[in-house]
């Protein structure tokens, strides 16, 4: 029974008489150590949970990790610039990495582990096997970034293989990225539960993202666009028209508003398949990929005819 309290509150970083303990967090740099430090930990009979990110971590980045902690211990957190899922024009070298930064937020959070592979390890030399979720890895943010999502997949993979969680988090911000990893998770039967969490917004309602650290004051303003573009979708929807040219073309008036900014895609689809819909009948997503400036951002909305688009990512 006193073995039993001791490792309970040892789990939740207590102390015998359930003081708080500062308990330092691991920093795993190797695959061979994040397995064995897994590996003990499922032979321990506890409840991982994993968080995929490439660092540069906000409020969004946080709030999964928040959520991993109601659920799972240990929490691991993955900081990894996955080159795979770059383009060669795309903002790899400039991407903001304050690993300083980020390993305090971590341990603020109270992260058991961070494992922080390089490049060399999780692809060596001669590396040449990827994974493609067929057809919906070819859309939208794909066809706009090709072999991004197979980057995506083939590192995720890697990932679940690495740590084998029980539960993996991921953020609704990048919800093609989400439903690719159920496809693949399906479709493989990879033995991981997926945990998807809400968008977290700005007050003015842009959402979070390592990317907005490149916006000028300015274009921080200009950007608050991609929202109203949503918004505009979701409230013409509760006003009866359930055309997606028509709801995409509001979206677009409201970003052609906008000087600063440059579409790349607006679409309305199928929140399960990702596949273009003549009318919305059901749940489906708005996505939008717009430039301000030389920033690329994304975002998107869960939409419903008769629903509210808070109400439903909630
Ligand atoms: P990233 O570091 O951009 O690869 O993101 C790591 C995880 O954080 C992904 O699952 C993202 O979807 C999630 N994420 C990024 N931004 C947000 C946000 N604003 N709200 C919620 N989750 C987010």
């Amino acid at each position: 029974m006193f073995f039993a309290t001791k490792d309970l509150n040892q789990q939740r970083g207590l102390d015998s008489h359930g003081v708080e303990l500062l308990q330092p967090m691991d920093t795993i740099r190797t695959i061979s150590w994040m397995k064995e430090k897994a590996r003990e930990a499922r032979q321990d009979q506890r409840i991982i949970g994993l968080v995929p990110t490439m660092g540069a971590l906000h409020c969004g980045h946080m709030a999964l990790f928040d959520r991993a902690g109601k659920e799972c211990a240990p929490v691991y957190a993955s900081i990894f610039l996955n080159p795979t899922q770059f383009g060669p024009n795309e903002d790899l070298s400039k991407y903001p990495h304050p690993l300083d930064a980020d390993l305090r937020k971590l341990t603020d959070a109270k992260v058991d582990a961070v494992f922080l592979p390089s490049a060399e390890e999780m692809y060596p030399a001669g590396f040449s096997t990827y994974v493609h979720v067929e057809g919906i890895s070819d859309r939208l943010e794909g066809k706009s970034r090709p072999g991004h999502f197979r980057g995506v997949a083939t590192v995720v993979l890697k990932l679940f293989e690495i740590v084998q969680p029980h539960y993996a988090y991921f953020g609704r911000k990048d919800a093609q990225q989400v439903r690719i990893i159920q496809k693949m998770v399906r479709d493989l039967d990879l033995d991981v539960h997926l945990v998807i969490c809400p968008t977290v917004r700005e007050p003015d309602g842009l959402a979070l993202s390592s990317r907005n650290e490149y916006l000028s004051p300015e274009e921080r303003k200009s950007a608050i666009v991609l929202f109203r573009a949503l918004q505009a979708a979701q409230k013409q929807l509760l006003s009866g028209v359930t055309d997606t040219l028509e709801l995409q073309r509001s979206m677009r008036n409201v970003l052609e508003r906008e000087p600063r900014a440059r579409v790349d895609y607006v679409e309305i689809v199928d929140a399960g398949t990702f596949e273009p819909l003549g009318r919305v009948t059901r749940r489906s997503y708005a996505l939008l990929a717009v430039r301000i400036g030389n920033t690329r951002l994304i975002d998107n909305m869960l939409i419903e005819p008769a629903g509210d688009a808070f109400a439903v990512e909630l």
